[in-house]
């Protein structure tokens, strides 16, 4: 054997520079399923399931171009690790050469060169062709900045890619539409939706279905609405349906949140991105080719650009920045534990059960319900960074931690103290009530913060405020949020910090009512 050549379940792309040089004849595939892969973060159930049935798709795609693939699967062996399955086949195949795409996983990306090497085997890596900026170009960008600003990567980027660029200059005029892309809908909601294309599961998925049911039948959530693109044509078919049918409204309605209505607007392409399964560089094409030819406005291609050229490179060039230290970041010092009800969606909050169900029954939740559901809540509670990093990785679809640690600890807990966003996305109810149709149907009031019916996030965000005052009122961008708490009597501020003090105690995990 000359070369084996190692695929990660997130490196599903069959056009990767790994195989730019393969041949059939001399060369073979490794790829493996690994329990522990699963289980040291407390993955979902369809977090579990999306990864097997891509990879074992990936894995059937390579054979029939007549590809040797050496596939462990997760009911064939027991091995306990990928490092120790990887090991025992490098003994068995010997191999001259052992070929990878970089690991998108700063902890991969340190043991299995490491076994590599413990098997007196040269690895060879290869770019990650998939990114439009490696780590050396963000490093090129960041230079000697200190904080990075979302804002002027994007611009950097735009213009050295020629995205939605003429001449020079952005397209429309300005670079960015956010004043466009934070509408809400009214009090008859948002109508008859789209529904998105949907993958019924085929006898291949149905088997890996009914494989993490039996084995993983302790882990949360459900699989009956599985319906996830698997391979490389499904990913392409989902992005059509996209462009065609949400992208137009993607722009007005990117922060909405409405009951019961997980899609509204959004694509739906984050888990077939970072699988590998569709390249962001054709998702990107085709979403500018909309507004070119009239069919999409601008600020609905921009605001979604924004999210895959801007956000999702810029996190990526964080991640690889700030790890392996990112991972004990604690700017704030949160020290409380995550709500039990994070793992049920148990709570009598309604924009937090919605959005907490609509994770564990579905692997998913758009932007703003991360942000501002799931994560505010974790914020203004004070629950320690890393607690919330190890949820927010095992329940979603999409969840790989190049791309969720810096949103978790960098953007929705502050826990790098603002290396990345210039203040935290600390909010009270009233934001949850002016975005979405909960608070309606709630036993909550937003704008009470003491009593009964006070609204837990409102409780939590003026406590937030007290508790951080020292840090931020003095601060140009936090001034003004925190000159509210100025104006609150003393009295007032005592209540609320008090009941602030009784929900915190009630939401312990040795406490024995865990519900809010
Ligand atoms: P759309 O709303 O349709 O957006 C289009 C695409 O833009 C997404 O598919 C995604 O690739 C990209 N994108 C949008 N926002 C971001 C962002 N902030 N960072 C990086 N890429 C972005 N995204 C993940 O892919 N994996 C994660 O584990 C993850 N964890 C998150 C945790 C928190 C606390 C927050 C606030 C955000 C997280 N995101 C994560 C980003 C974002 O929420 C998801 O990418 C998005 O909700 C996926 O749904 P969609 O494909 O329908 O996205």
């Amino acid at each position: 054997l000359r070369h084996l050549v190692l695929v990660l379940g997130d490196q599903l792309d069959a056009e990767s520079a790994v195989f730019d040089d393969f041949d059939p004849g001399r060369d073979a595939v490794w790829m493996a399923e690994v329990a522990h892969e699963a289980t040291q973060v407390w993955s979902t159930q369809p977090r579990i399931a999306i990864f097997l049935a891509a990879m074992r798709r990936f894995r059937d795609r390579l054979r029939a171009r007549g590809w040797t693939v050496h596939y462990r699967a997760l009911d064939e062996h027991d091995f306990p690790t990928l490092e120790a399955a990887l090991a025992a086949d490098l003994v068995a195949l010997t191999p001259a050469k052992l070929l990878a795409v970089k690991p998108g996983e700063w902890r991969l990306a340190q043991s299995l060169p490491a076994t590599c090497a413990a098997a007196g085997l040269l690895w060879i890596e290869y770019p990650d062709r998939h990114f439009y900026c490696d780590a050396d170009d963000f490093a090129d960008w960041t230079g000697n900045r200190k904080d990075y600003r979302l804002e002027f990567f994007y611009r950097w980027l735009r213009k050295r890619e020629g995205v939605l660029m003429d001449a020079g200059k952005p397209v429309g005029g300005q670079w960015n539409f956010d004043a466009d892309n934070r509408g809400s809908f009214d009090r008859r909601g948002p109508g008859l939706l789209p529904a998105p294309r949907a993958f019924a599961p085929d006898a291949g998925t149905r088997e890996v279905l009914a494989l993490v049911r039996e084995r993983f039948a302790a882990h949360p959530g459900r699989l009956d609405a599985f319906d996830w693109p698997l391979d490389a044509d499904q990913a392409r078919e989902a992005l059509d349906d996209f462009i065609a049918h949400r992208l137009p409204l993607f722009g007005r309605y990117q922060d909405a949140i409405w009951q019961g209505e997980p899609w509204l607007y959004h694509s739906r392409l984050s888990a077939a991105m970072n699988l590998k399964l569709l390249s962001p560089r054709v998702v990107v094409a085709a979403a500018v080719r909309e507004w070119r030819e009239g069919r999409a406005p601008i600020e609905a291609v921009e605001g979604f650009v924004r999210q895959i050229l801007g956000w999702r490179e810029f996190v990526r060039g964080v991640y690889w920045q700030r790890m392996p230290g990112f991972l004990d970041e604690n700017a704030l010092d949160a020290q409380a534990s995550l709500p039990a009800f994070y793992w049920t969606g148990d709570t009598d909050m309604a924009c937090l059960r919605d959005a907490l169900r609509q994770t564990l029954d579905l692997g998913y939740a758009h932007h703003i319900q991360r942000l501002m559901v799931t994560g505010l809540f974790a914020l203004l509670l004070g629950v320690r960074p890393r607690e919330v990093h190890a949820w927010y990785l095992a329940v979603y679809v999409d969840a790989v931690e190049w791309v969720e640690l810096p949103n978790v600890l960098g953007m929705s807990q502050y826990a790098d103290g603002g290396r990345m966003t210039s203040k935290p996305y600390a909010a009270s109810g009233a934001y949850i009530q002016k975005m979405s149709n909960h608070c309606a149907g709630c036993r909550f009031r937003p704008g009470e913060s003491t009593g009964e019916r006070a609204c837990p996030f409102t409780t939590l965000y003026w406590d937030f405020l007290a508790r951080h005052e020292a840090r931020f009122a003095r601060l140009p961008r936090t001034a003004l949020q925190w000159k509210n708490l100025g104006r609150k009597p003393a009295h007032e501020l005592a209540a609320i910090r008090a009941q602030a003090e009784t929900l915190r105690a009630a939401l312990a995990p040795d406490s024995r009512s865990s519900h809010a």
